[in-house]
């Protein structure tokens, strides 16, 4: 006896329908008939099952504190780490945590079921970072939590900052972070950038930086942390966030860039709602979008993923942590509304950002872990168009959130019923 069975699933990987049989937390067929009696189960009717959503790039010691202590009125990332700034010195732990609880159980009603989030290691107590590794703990039968010791202020140009972010990594944090852009100087950033690779060296850990948030062309840090990556043999553990300073350099010199990250095996992050948001904001007309070459970047071979990045915090008013949102915006933004680009979208909030996270075992796949999320859409571009609801997000064969099917009912001169699935 199956444990549960889903009738009928779109895979965003096969052309015909398929059955999906779960058994003791994992898939353990995937066919286009199975008959086998089952505890449980549900007919998808054609809907496209795809695995959890992955958010490879957030803010969770910072969420849903929008207005704390008031609010960003220049919408810039500068006058964001300043809110914050000001933030820190009256965070609780039992505000944070309560917080990051709240916008877990948003996540996991959208289905976002494994997330990569930063944390500031540059407040003297690490108290969000004892909080989140909490979170990260308590949750676990639920999501996936990445952490990453993120100093927002800089490492260098923080007294002491060294030292937090090493005893935020003794604590237990999986990510080393960084900031080159923000240190005092261009050269400090690169040093700052040399350090953080040699402790994920020396540590095997994982590095993810914000790089080069920025509208300047000339901020190059992404250039260093490539050759590092290189030259440390570090590949595919490395990711650079961001980029939006790419936007705006030199074409000349992105086409030399471009497959010098390739050869390094390094991996990049865009965060298309808050890009969008917070760059350009020095400019007159035309304003610059500030996101990254994202199409160029998989043209050359580089993994690229999309994170949300906020919710409601000092940056980003907005949000419910949607990564369909997030994919929404980037199809107009990078002007991927090709049929065949719909797909590599969904991807960027799947399997791609699975693999910025170095995350093993994901995907619809016999033997895997049975994680998945039924949507209200039968294709890969419905499920950007419409930002459906998530009928049903599994668990390790357990449906943890569900939520019925948006219909409307419409009166002009006789009752007719609107299903947002055609
Ligand atoms: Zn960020």
């Amino acid at each position: 006896m199956l444990d549960y069975l889903i009738k009928n699933a779109t895979l965003s990987t096969r052309k015909d329908r398929v059955d999906i049989a779960i058994e003791n937390g994992r898939f353990v067929e995937i066919a286009p008939q199975i008959d086998a009696p089952a505890n449980d189960q549900f007919d998808a009717d054609g809907c496209l099952v795809c695995p959890p959503f992955v958010d490879s790039h957030f803010h969770m010691d910072a969420t849903l504190s929008l207005g704390l202590p008031r609010y960003n009125q220049s919408g810039t990332l500068l006058e964001g780490i300043q809110i914050w700034s000001e933030l820190k010195p009256e965070l609780t732990a039992e505000a944070v945590k309560q917080r990051a609880l709240e916008l877990l159980t948003w996540s996991i009603a959208k289905g976002t079921l494994c997330i990569r989030t930063h944390v500031d290691v540059t407040d003297p107590s690490l108290l969000a970072v004892d909080v989140l590794l909490e979170v990260r703990e308590e949750m676990k039968e639920w999501i996936d939590l990445q952490i990453v010791a993120f100093p927002q202020d800089g490492v260098l140009r923080t007294d002491g900052g060294k030292e937090l972010l090493l005893r935020a990594l003794d604590k237990g944090v999986d990510v080393v972070g960084g900031i080159p852009h923000f240190e005092r100087t261009m050269a400090q950033g690169s040093e700052s950038i040399s350090w953080l690779c040699s402790v994920a060296e020396s540590r095997g850990l994982l590095v993810d930086m914000h790089c080069d948030e920025s509208d300047d062309p000339l901020s190059r840090h992404i250039e260093h942390l490539t050759y590092e990556t290189r030259r440390m043999g570090l590949g595919k553990r490395v990711t650079a966030s961001h980029l939006t300073s790419m936007h705006s350099m030199d074409n000349y010199y992105v086409s030399k860039l471009l497959p010098l990250m390739a050869e390094s095996g390094i991996q990049a992050i865009s965060n298309p709602l808050i890009n969008i948001h917070l760059q350009g904001r020095h400019d007159t007309y035309p304003k610059r979008r500030g996101l990254t070459r994202v199409p160029e970047m998989l043209e050359a071979g580089v993994n690229v993923a999309f994170g949300h990045d906020c919710v409601m915090d000092p940056w980003y008013p907005m949000g419910t942590h949607d990564m369909l949102e997030v994919a929404h915006m980037a199809a107009h933004c990078l002007q991927m509304m090709g049929a065949s680009q719909a797909s590599t979208l969904v991807d960027m909030v799947t399997s791609r950002g699975a693999a910025v996270m170095n995350l093993e075992g994901y995907g619809i796949e016999v033997g895997n872990q049975a994680d998945c999320v039924v949507l209200q859409a039968k294709s890969a571009m419905d499920a950007l168009r419409l930002k459906p609801v998530r009928l049903l997000v599994m668990r390790k064969g357990k449906i943890i959130a569900s939520t019925p099917p948006v219909k409307a009912t419409i009166n002009l001169n006789g009752i007719q019923e609107v299903n947002f699935t055609i």
